[in-house]
This record gives structure tokens, C-alpha cells and sequence, in this order.
């Protein structure tokens, strides 16, 4: 099975594994983890930060942000298509008690004119903005990098009305290995940002959720807590969050290689609609238009020939490169797609 549904569905190595039953571990809500210590240490370090909390899911990363930077009944500005928006069941709505202040953007990224635009006046009848979350690299917007100098243009607005900014990096790493940018140079822009260790890093849970405010990232664990995600033994997936930052950011780029080379085998299919350009990660979004087979039955047949693509919505189709897929697997699954809807 060629599976491109995402690259949430990589499994740990078997050195991934070895590092996993090696692990020291102590009881976490003690503090007294000794790996998860290393990780929070080690990814505070790469990013800049003083301080990063091991969180079992980026859901988790970008919902206690939610809560830390706002007061219920305000709202969060963030791009209509966001995993905040699409994905997380409505958890700022149902646990911080924040609206969403929808903002359409371009593949995923907004500009800070459009920040600018919906940031609401201090008038005593109007809903007050409470906080600012991107994402990067956009997952709906097809694995999109934002440009570090949007980045830094929202940031100078953000400063100018005080409003904090989150950014959503369960795929910041996608961007860091596609740029090249050290990752500070992301991180230095956000009060807290959120990486996955689950997505194309290949470990099997955890995100963390990183800022420089100690007394935010005090608030952080007792919120932690309250929402579930304190554990005890922890260190045995902190093991495999190590082992994945040590040695699994550098082949990212060989996903991006195979998306793009995906993409180009895609593109000469008539019924379907890709752009290679648009591709500048791991992330292949493509449209299938004018074939006899409904999107349901696209996925079910392409499923009997041992490929998983994921339908999107309307006539839209993701498939994501990951640690799982070989040059050949990419090369199998474009010819299964052509041989699926015809040249
Ligand atoms: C996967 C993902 C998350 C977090 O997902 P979990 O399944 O909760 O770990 C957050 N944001 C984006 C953009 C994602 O792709």
C-alpha cells in the first residue's frame, strides 16, 4: 500500500525504536522525566526560546495558546482555511470561549493589510481581538511557506495595536528544511509557537509549545493539566521526538522532492488541475475536473490499487510525502492515477 493520506501515518524506525525502549524516564508532572527535559531543553535551543512544553498533540500546542493569550469573548484572527478553523472541533469556540475571526487568504497566507483590516477598534460596542495565529508551513493551503518578510510586516502591525501572535508549525520544520532559514529566525516573530514531532518527523505523538514568557509557560503547564495533557512516563515518546530532531529534519527535503515530482507526473493527466510551482513542500493539492467518477469513487478505486489519497472537499484531492515513501512509490503512485482517470 502506497499510503499518501498524510504524514501523520509514518511509523517509527527501528533505531527510532531502539531509542524509545533506551529511554530514561521519571513521572512528568513531577518534572522528573529526564528525557522529556532534554527534548523541552533541546527544542527551546533550536528556536530561540527560553522555555518548551511536550504536549501529546499540536491540537493540544495551539488550543493552550489559544487560552493563554486571550479572555473569552474575544476573538482570534486566522485564515479561513486553518487547521484552528477545520480541524480542532471547535475547541477555541468550546474551551477558551473565543470567536474566530475568519480571514480569506491566498493558498493559506494572509498579508498584514488584511490583519491590519480585521483587527477590531477599540470602540466599547466592538469585540475586542485577542490574539493573531498563522500558519506555516498552510496545510489547506497546500503546504505553503510564508514569506519571512509577511511574517515580520504582521508582526509590526500586531506590536503597533499590542496584540500577541501564535504561530501553528505543526510543518515548521517543512519550511525550515525547504528555506533553509535557521529556526529562530521563524520563532522570532511569534509570543508561542507549536511544532509537531508526529507529522513528517516520523515520531509517533507529541508537539511542543514553546515561548519566552516563564510565567506564560507556568500558566502553560497547570493549563496542561487542566486539558489532559499531563503525563507521566512521557519520556519514552520525548525519546523519539530526540531521535527525530537529530536525525530526520535534514531528509525532509527528499519529501519535498518527491511532492514536486509527483506533482509533474499529475500534471500531464488531462482531467487533472495541478500547478508543480505551487508545490513547495510536501504537500501535493490537486483538482480532478470533467471525469465520469464522482471524488468518493476516485479515492475507493485508486484504494483497489493499493494507493490512499485523501478527498479535500468539492473536487480537491491532498496527497503528502513523508518518511514512508520511496523515489519508486512516488513514481507508482502517479503512474496509478494515470492509469485511474486516463491521459
Ligand atoms: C496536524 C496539524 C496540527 C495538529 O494535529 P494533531 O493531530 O492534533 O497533532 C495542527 N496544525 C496543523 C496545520 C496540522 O497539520
Amino acid at each position: 500500500m502506497i499510503d499518501l493520506r498524510s504524514d501523520t501515518v509514518t511509523k517509527p524506525t527501528d533505531a527510532m525504536r531502539k531509542a524509545m525502549a533506551a529511554a530514561e524516564v521519571g513521572d512528568d508532572v513531577y518534572g522528573e522525566d529526564p528525557t522529556v527535559n532534554r527534548l523541552q531543553d533541546m527544542a527551546a535551543a533550536m528556536f530561540g526560546k527560553k522555555a518548551a512544553l511536550f504536549v501529546p498533540s499540536g491540537t493540544m500546542g495551539n488550543q493552550l495558546a489559544i487560552r493563554l493569550h486571550t479572555q473569552p469573548g474575544q476573538e482570534v484572527i486566522v485564515e479561513q482555511t486553518a487547521h484552528i478553523v477545520r480541524y480542532e472541533q471547535g475547541a477555541a469556540g468550546a474551551l477558551a470561549g473565543v470567536q474566530l475571526h475568519w480571514v480569506a487568504g491566498t493558498r493559506g497566507l494572509i498579508s498584514a493589510e488584511q490583519v491590519e483590516a480585521a483587527i477590531r477598534p477599540t470602540d466599547p460596542h466592538t469585540i475586542q481581538t485577542g490574539l493573531i495565529c498563522l500558519e506555516n508551513t498552510h496545510n489547506s493551503g497546500g503546504g505553503t511557506i510564508y514569506p519571512l518578510a509577511t511574517i515580520e510586516r504582521i508582526r509590526a502591525v500586531a506590536a503597533t495595536h499590542g496584540i500577541p501572535m501564535h504561530l501553528d508549525g505543526a510543518r515548521l520544520f517543512n519550511a525550515i528544511a525547504a528555506t533553509t532559514l535557521p529556526p529562530a529566525s521563524y520563532a522570532q516573530h511569534f509570543d508561542t509557537l507549536s511544532v509537531c514531532l508526529s507529522k513528517g518527523l516520523g515520531a509517533p505523538a507529541g508537539s511542543l509549545l514553546m515561548m519566552n514568557d516563564l510565567a506564560l509557560f507556568e500558566r502553560a503547564k497547570r493549563l496542561r493539566r487542566m486539558y489532559g495533557g499531563a503525563m507521566r512516563q512521557s519520556g519514552i515518546l520525548a525519546a523519539a521526538g530526540i531521535y527525530a530532531l537529530e536525525h530526520h529534519i535534514a531528509r525532509l527535503k527528499t519529501d519535498h522532492v518527491h511532492a514536486k515530482q509527483l506533482a509533474r507526473r499529475l500534471q500531464r493527466i488531462p482531467t487533472v488541475k495541478v500547478n508543480p510551482q505551487d508545490v513547495e513542500t510536501n504537500i501535493v493539492m490537486f483538482e480532478v475536473i470533467g471525469h465520469r467518477l464522482t471524488p468518493p469513487a476516485i479515492v475507493a478505486a485508486l484504494k483497489e490499487e493499493e494507493l490512499l489519497i485523501n478527498s479535500v472537499g468539492g473536487t480537491k484531492f491532498r496527497a503528502v510525502t513523508h518518511l514512508g515513501i520511496s523515489t519508486a512509490m512516488t513514481e507508482q503512485a502517479g503512474e496509478i492515477v494515470a492509469r485511474l482517470l486516463g491521459e
